[in-house]
């Protein structure tokens, strides 16, 4: 039987005979009937590389050893986008120095995607887990990982944008189809169902989230599902509170459109922020929140000692504490043309969701700060001209210096200082964009502008009772005024009795997703102290 043209490679690269051998087998056993396996000394990998390209074969993954196998695996970046890409290390290899170094310095250039220690036996499980999981990341990058949705539209639109971000933000993986011209957007699920132009509440529903909501009582609501509350409801819920999650959109909150979260504790490799919302998810789930997506928080009262927040959709949930998780949204960008191209080339929060659409395309990041750069250093997998645009001289008051070492590192992006967008064109989706920097404005053509300015909290719709700082962030603890009682307020609690802030929010948080969850985690904690109080201590409230 001969191997199907396109099945992809997997390559590795290793002087050491008896070790090449081991992983042939291990490599062979596991992965020779879906990938084409290709075994080498370093000498050999630029060849083979060389070979793929002109053959254009997809390469899944490639193991090199030693710095030439790093600088091999680094130049691969571009030719190779959707390749992952590991450095073999022995056994204990990262505690001798010469190995931990060159890994730490890969690592943070980019060169690599991560190391990997080379099988010390048959049937080597942790071996072969690190490359199953590379392998994954690598079907996905390549669009062909299982789709639970495939959208069916004209890829650019505006619509089609607005259904993968709806599928992303489910943590539901997906792919494009162009429609046929006049035809109306369509989403085809996994299950076989067909929906025409569905809203995000059609399609939520349709996936099997729960939506539908009538008014009820429970003890412990919380308003937001992005890290914060999805925290909240994992400790609510498993703490034995009764727990109901609201929130306006789907899971995940700004951390669900995160390319990759590279900070998250225990994660070294990264995790994509669709993947952190959907396992926070079904943790929530299992262990009893009741989720309520699609349905904003309009205002809040307090009633018979309970506080009831009402929803866009008229029903009421009454609750004994409550747990604001409302995180922040996008600032949005002033210059003519930005408004009516939004969703059509123009992006507030980089979603992962549109990289693959931007393939040889030229794409402008708006922001000098972390999300900037991660989003730039994904985006130029695919785009051919990745530019970040920035007010002040440059990134280094703002971003972290490893993404601004792997940034310039990267020959598809670059930094364009004191520049901004003084328009955008385009008939129906960006073209180009007007550019002005010092030396004047500039015409450009242009596929994506992606916007990452930074944030606010949406916190209008709370009582005046609950305290807010000049931006709209939630006070807590002794730094909220106005508090109404003589027992001293909880440290995540607002200056409303029992109503507790946590994650973006709070004022004078920490903007980061373990944060997030952190005080997700510490606000329950304060609500278990809460509800133990005495009714005439916990009450009454200012109204
Ligand atoms: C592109 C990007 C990349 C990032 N990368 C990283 C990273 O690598 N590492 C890191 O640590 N952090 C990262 N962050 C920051 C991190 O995502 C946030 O700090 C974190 O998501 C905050 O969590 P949160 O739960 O407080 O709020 P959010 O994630 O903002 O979630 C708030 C939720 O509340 C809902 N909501 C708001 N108002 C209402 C209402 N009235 N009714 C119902 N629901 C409502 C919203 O729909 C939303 O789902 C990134 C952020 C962005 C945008």
């Amino acid at each position: 039987m001969t191997t199907p043209a396109r099945t992809p490679l997997l390559v590795v690269a290793d002087d050491d005979p008896a070790e090449r051998g081991l992983i042939e087998e291990e490599l062979g056993r596991r992965y020779g009937a879906d990938y084409r396996i290709r075994i080498c000394a370093t000498a050999e990998l630029e060849s083979i590389l060389d070979e793929a390209e002109a053959n254009g074969d997809d390469v899944a993954l490639a193991l090199a050893t030693g710095k030439e196998g790093a600088d091999l695996l680094a130049r691969m970046r571009g030719r190779f986008p959707t390749a992952r890409r590991g450095l073999l290390i022995p056994w204990l290899g990262w505690s001798r120095r010469g190995v931990g170094e060159l890994v730490l310095r890969s690592m943070a250039r980019g060169w690599i995607d991560l190391y990997v220690i080379r099988p010390t036996r048959r049937r080597d499980e942790v071996f072969h887990r690190t490359i199953s999981e590379l392998l994954q990341e690598s079907e996905r990058l390549r669009g062909e990982g299982p789709a639970g949705a495939i959208v069916v539209a004209d890829g650019r639109s505006v619509r089609a944008h607005e259904l993968r971000s709806s599928l992303a933000g489910l943590g539901i993986p997906h792919r494009t189809l162009a429609a046929a011209a006049g035809d109306a957007p369509a989403v085809t699920l996994a299950d076989g169902q067909v929906l025409t132009d569905p809203n995000a509440a059609q399609l939520t529903r349709a996936l099997g989230f729960p939506t539908e909501l009538d008014s009820h009582e429970t003890d412990l609501l919380v308003v937001g599902a992005g890290p914060a509350g999805l925290s909240a409801a994992v400790y609510g819920a498993s703490e034995g509170l009764r727990t109901t999650v609201l929130d306006a959109g789907a899971v995940g909150g700004q951390a669900g459109s995160s390319s990759l979260i590279r900070n998250y504790l225990g994660f070294p490799r990264g995790l994509g922020g669709g993947e952190l919302a959907q396992r926070a998810y079904q943790q929530a789930w299992l262990f009893g929140a009741q989720f309520r997506l699609t349905h904003r928080a309009v205002a809040l009262e307090q009633r018979d000692g309970r506080h009831v927040v009402r929803t866009d959709s008229g029903s009421e949930i009454a609750a004994r504490a409550l747990v604001l998780a409302l995180g922040v949204e996008y600032r949005r960008l002033d210059a003519p043309g930005l408004t009516e191209l939004e969703g059509a080339g123009v992006y507030y929060g980089a979603s992962m969701s549109e990289a693959q659409a931007l393939a040889g395309e030229s794409v402008y990041i708006v922001g000098g700060g972390n999300s900037a750069g991660q989003a730039a250093l994904h985006l130029a997998r695919y785009a051919c001209k990745v530019r970040i645009l920035v007010r002040g001289p440059g990134l280094a008051a703002t971003m972290s210096q490893y993404l601004i070492e792997t940034i310039d590192k990267d020959p598809n992006v670059k930094v364009l200082p004191r520049t901004e967008v003084a328009a955008a064109h385009g008939d129906g989706r960006l073209e180009q964009l007007e550019l002005r920097a010092p030396d004047g404005i500039e015409t450009v053509p242009a596929a994506a502008l992606i916007v990452l300015i930074g944030a606010n909290p949406h916190t209008e719709w709370l009582p005046e009772a609950v305290a807010r700082d000049e931006w709209g962030y939630l006070a807590t603890g002794t730094d909220a005024p106005g508090w109404p009682l003589e027992r001293s307020p909880l440290p995540l609690e607002t200056s409303l009795p029992g109503v507790f802030a946590a994650g973006d929010v709070r004022a004078r948080s920490v903007k980061r997703v373990a944060s997030a969850a952190g005080s997700g985690a510490l606000a329950v904690s304060d609500v278990h102290t809460y509800l133990s109080l005495e009714p005439a201590v916990r009450w009454p409230v200012r109204r």
